[in-house]
């Protein structure tokens, strides 16, 4: 057996060890199936023994009455299979996930349970803790504040509990930033748990996490020099477009009876509008004009007039009349010609992006001397540059101005914005808008504009999630989004039924032109509920929608409890009472999820609870939810959703369809539409919404793909240099990668012996390595033998600075060396393909797929991203030292070689054969001095961060790279 164990270690040892341990894995795979029916039952049998046990779920005493149910366990099933359980509120979710932590924690590895906030870790990790422990388990829960062994020390637990960010920053702080493997805290990705999956992998999803420090590059914001110019620019257009709105008012109200001209004047009508919704589509006096449904279809019908091909002049000269027009849905702004000639009179072209090929072609065809076309290309660089920040700037202020309104988008807190989650409604301390954007609505607020930062880790949460070996997730609604789980995380749905019967009742919405008749009709459905003694939960979108219904029922007197999601303990605590009798309790739909709401004693008698939805949400899967939080285990209940035409999902998606039904049905101010046929409209309006959601998310992530090769790439190197235990070992790879490209270069095999660059191979290593090469040496030589000197040579120079050095020291300094190289060069990146991102949307006006574009440029930086790395490295390995004294040593040590005209221009080693330097530290200082001055080529093969050969001092790619 030993034999067997020693040979099947060395066969797991070698290259092409992977299809034994894909082996393992199905073995492994294999074994957990089949224990599965006792690990469950094992599972049950301790919540059996557990129950009247007591023990503190965060701060509280509990007491355990739980026995998993059979549709648990199906659960359970699904869990472990890597599938989305899909099940209600209610079922005791927390408990179903239990059945799969432990099972796949006996392999030894660890599993993760991730939850939506701190709150549910810390309370599912105690609460479920006592199962675990019983069954000799240990369990560990990540909290925002915990220092990092105190991380390390959760992650060393069979199970650990904690939010997505939480375990998405470790990661990222793991394999981006740590600079040893004692300071990585997680092992692995082997299983993981998302609890409120829908909530995760889609919702959160929509933002990549972000790891950022203080921008190193700078940033010329010029919003403070735009801002009244644009401001100005923004009342002219607001004024336009106001006298627009009257103008199309006073055209309709012409009409008579019969009117021969009133096509004509609905014609114009509309295009007037239409006109007002492009250059400014939240106007308010639009916005009321069109709760009319009959003027809204005149502006339909004027909008898809303008859109026929046929139209086509007059749609520009529309837009020609205006100063800019917006796109609200994909929230960009563009300015006119005549908007140019506002901001600036005299020069209109300021504003528009010159072709700067063609303006270098057109200097490259003066006959003028290098040097002043040299000045030329260089001014015409310039003011490429100045001009497309500006515009840009000046883009960023105007969507600030037009798109993001204060106490909607964000809210002014302590001369700071912060951000308004659209979803949820809850501010968003420290995150910034990118791109500018948030400086810009700084500049409008007037208050300081804080400095731009710098990405220095960054990975999306569908990224993250994918890394896993198996992944699963639980929910109440998943349905609805079960192509998106399918395409992006391969992650299959199944709907496990209830544990009893759900008999909740669903009825249809009730529609209003305005929101004003809609909140009086919802504070009035809650007034004659209440007085019932009918507890209500009441829905809302946002924390705006919170506080003008509490406002209202507090007119009426109706005591309630309003819920932000800012206290996630606390609300917890208030919203698990929402179902006692009499209460009243507003939130924002995701205040207090993942907690239960029990019915109070005598509430089942007056119907349950009763749910209200103030507004339809974008996507449907939402609406569920709140629903949901009602008739749990088979109590009853009941829901109802409040529309109005006002609302942004009727404005922006819902179709004219529901307007002219509402025409049709002729409705009196504050008169209610409530039919069957408007849940599909509605619906339809949602689907749209969630099929455009969808298509943004894929497009990001199909970008971040790209990004996320190249991170596979950085980290793992990174990784192996911090775990592994040999670093000089990847370093001399390096080396020889280096040394063979340099000679590839130098000594081309299609081109004879005697045209090879030898002197200028012989400088690079010089100049690179303390080698003494002289050409005499490598004549004559192979191509192969003369790679074979160099590194021979370098090896031993190496072995020479080795000896005088203490080898613990000079390990540690070999991997700083690389993670110098690499987390810089790395950020860089980052930084460049942020650029290159934000760029490439102008190429689709060339007829080009930015997407392909973006690929191929990405590769390319990547390619030129390693070799920067590369070069780097082997340029430092003789530049550090754990000691001055250890250098100085070194230098003396070197042999006396150099010499000849071509060795001492470039060397950077140059210790022996001078005479002794006064004080060792000027030795060090010049050999440093040296080794950082610009490299030169003879090849102009430079890489796009490295300085320019035409010695501007600016980057190669920010110079002469520009259009490489
Ligand atoms: P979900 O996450 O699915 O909405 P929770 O895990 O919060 O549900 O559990 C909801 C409630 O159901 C909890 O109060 C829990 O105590 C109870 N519960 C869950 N499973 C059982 C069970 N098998 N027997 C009794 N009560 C249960
Ligand atoms: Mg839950």
């Amino acid at each position: 057996m030993l034999a067997e164990a020693r040979k099947l270690d060395a066969e797991l040892r070698s290259e092409d060890a992977k299809p034994i341990r894909k082996n393992a894995h199905a073995l492994e795979t294999e074994l957990l199936n089949e224990i599965l029916p006792e690990a469950f039952a094992v599972v049950k049998n301790t919540c059996r023994r557990l129950c009247g046990r007591e023990w503190m779920v965060c701060g509280r005493p509990y007491k355990w009455e739980m026995v998993p149910f059979d549709v648990q366990l199906i659960g359970g099933m699904a869990l472990h299979s890597g599938k989305i359980a899909e099940m209600a509120t209610g079922e005791g979710k927390t408990l179903v996930a239990t059945l799969p932590l432990y099972l796949n924690a006996l392999t030894g590895k660890n599993v993760h349970l991730v939850t939506v906030n701190d709150y549910l870790a810390a309370r599912d990790s105690e609460w479920m803790g006592e199962v675990f422990k019983f069954l000799g388990l240990t369990v560990g829960c990540i909290q925002h504040d915990q220092p990092p062994p105190l991380r390390r020390a959760q992650y060393t637990c069979d199970i650990t509990y904690g939010t997505n960010a939480e375990f998405g920053f470790d990661y990222l702080r793991d394999n981006g930033m740590a600079t040893s493997a004692e300071t990585q805290v997680q092992r692995g990705y082997f299983y993981a748990i998302v609890d409120e999956v829908d909530s995760i992998l889609i919702d959160e999803a929509r933002t990549p996490l972000i790891i950022s420090g203080p921008s190193t590059v700078a940033s010329s914001q010029t919003y403070e020099k735009y801002k009244p110019q644009v401001a100005e620019l923004f009342r002219s257009q607001t004024m336009l477009c106001n006298r627009h709105v009257n103008d199309a008012k006073q055209l309709l109200d012409g009409r008579t009876e019969g009117g021969k001209d009133n096509d004509d004047r609905e014609d114009q009508a509309g295009r007037l509008l239409y006109q007002v919704k492009l250059g400014m589509p939240k106007n308010k006096q639009l916005l009321k004009m069109i709760e009319d449904p009959s003027v809204r279809r005149i502006l339909d019908n004027g909008e898809l007039a303008l859109m026929a091909d046929s139209s086509k002049k007059d749609l520009i000269a529309l837009k020609e009349e205006l100063l800019f027009t917006i796109d609200e849905r994909q929230h960009e702004t563009d300015l006119t010609e005549k908007g140019r000639k506002f901001l600036n009179p005299t020069d209109p072209d300021a504003f528009v992006i010159p072709d700067l090929v063609s303006a270098l072609h057109d200097v490259d065809v003066l006959t003028i001397p290098d040097e002043e076309k040299e000045k030329r290309r260089q001014d015409t660089q310039r003011r490429y540059e100045e001009r497309s920040e500006k515009i840009h700037n000046i883009a960023q202020l105007l969507r600030a101005y037009c798109l993001f309104e204060k106490d909607v988008e964000y809210v002014v807190q302590e001369g700071k914005i912060m951000i308004v989650d659209e979803f949820t409604g809850r501010l968003m301390p420290g995150r910034r808008w990118s791109d500018g954007l948030h400086g810009a609505v700084e500049a409008k607020e007037g208050v300081t504009i804080e400095r731009e930062t710098q990405t220095l880790a960054t990975i999306t949460i569908q990224n993250y999630f994918r890394m896993y070996d198996k992944l699963a997730g639980m929910t109440g609604t998943a349905e609805t989004e079960a192509t998106e789980f399918e395409n992006i995380y391969k992650l299959g749905v199944m709907v496990i039924p209830t544990n009893r019967p759900c008999v909740r009742k669903d009825d249809h919405d009730r529609v209003y032109k305005t929101r004003r008749e809609k909140y009086n009709a919802i504070i009035k459905e809650i007034a004659e509920r209440h007085a019932k003694g009918q507890p209500l939960l009441v829905g809302t979108v946002s924390v705006d929608a919170s506080e003008v219904l509490s406002r209202m029922l507090k007119r009426q007197n109706v005591p309630h409890s309003v819920l932000n999601a800012k206290y996630h303990q606390q609300e917890a605590e208030i919203i698990a009472r929402a179902g006692q009798y009499g209460g009243v309790t507003i939130a924002t739909n995701m205040a207090g999820r993942g907690t239960d709401i029990k019915l109070g004693s005598t509430v089942p008698g007056v119907g349950g609870l009763h749910v209200i939805g103030s507004e339809r949400h974008e996507a449907r899967r939402i609406d569920r939810q709140l629903r949901g939080r009602c008739a749990r285990q088979g109590d009853p209940g009941s829901s109802r959703f409040y529309v109005s035409l006002e609302d942004d999902l009727m404005r922006l998606f819902g179709s004219g369809r529901i307007a002219s039904i509402m025409e049709k049905l002729g409705m009196e101010e504050g008169e209610e539409l409530q039919a069957g046929m408007l849940n599909r409209a509605i619906e339809t309006a949602q689907r749209r919404v969630e099929e455009h959601n969808f298509s943004i998310r894929k497009r990001t992530l199909e970008y971040d793909d790209v990004m996320n090769k190249h991170r596979e790439v950085v980290y793992s190197f990174r990784n192996e240099i911090l775990r592994g235990d040999d670093p000089r070992h990847s370093i001399f790879e390096i080396i020889e990668e280096v040394a063979d490209a340099r000679t590839t270069e130098h000594c081309p095999a299609d081109k004879p012996q005697d045209e090879w660059d030898l002197n200028a191979l012989v400088r690079w290593a010089n100049f690179a390595f303390p080698v003494g090469l002289r050409v005499d040496q490598l004549a004559h030589k192979t191509a192969d033998e003369v790679r074979q000197l160099i590194i021979e040579k370098v090896r031993r120079a190496y072995e020479a600075k080795a000896a005088n050095e203490d080898p613990n020291a000079l390990k540690a300094i070999e991997r700083l060396i690389v993670l110098n190289a690499l987390d810089r060069l790395w950020q860089e990146h980052l930084y460049n393909m942020d650029q290159l991102r934000n760029g490439i949307g102008l190429r689709a006006y060339g007829q080009r797929d930015p997407l392909l574009e973006y690929k191929t440029e990405a590769f390319e930086m990547f390619d030129e991203l390693m070799d920067s790395v590369k070069s780097e490295i082997a340029a430092n390995v003789f530049r550090s030292a754990s000691s001055l004294a250890a250098f100085e040593n070194f230098l003396r040590a070197l042999p006396m070689q150099l010499s000849g005209p071509e060795l001492n221009a470039g060397s950077a080693y140059q210790g022996g054969s001078k005479p002794a330097a006064p004080k060792g530290s000027d030795v060090v200082d010049q050999a440093i001095e040296a080794a950082s001055a610009p490299i030169k080529r003879d090849v102009p093969k430079v890489g796009r961060n490295e300085p320019c050969p035409c010695g501007s001092g600016k980057k190669f790619k920010q110079c002469c790279g520009k259009n490489a």
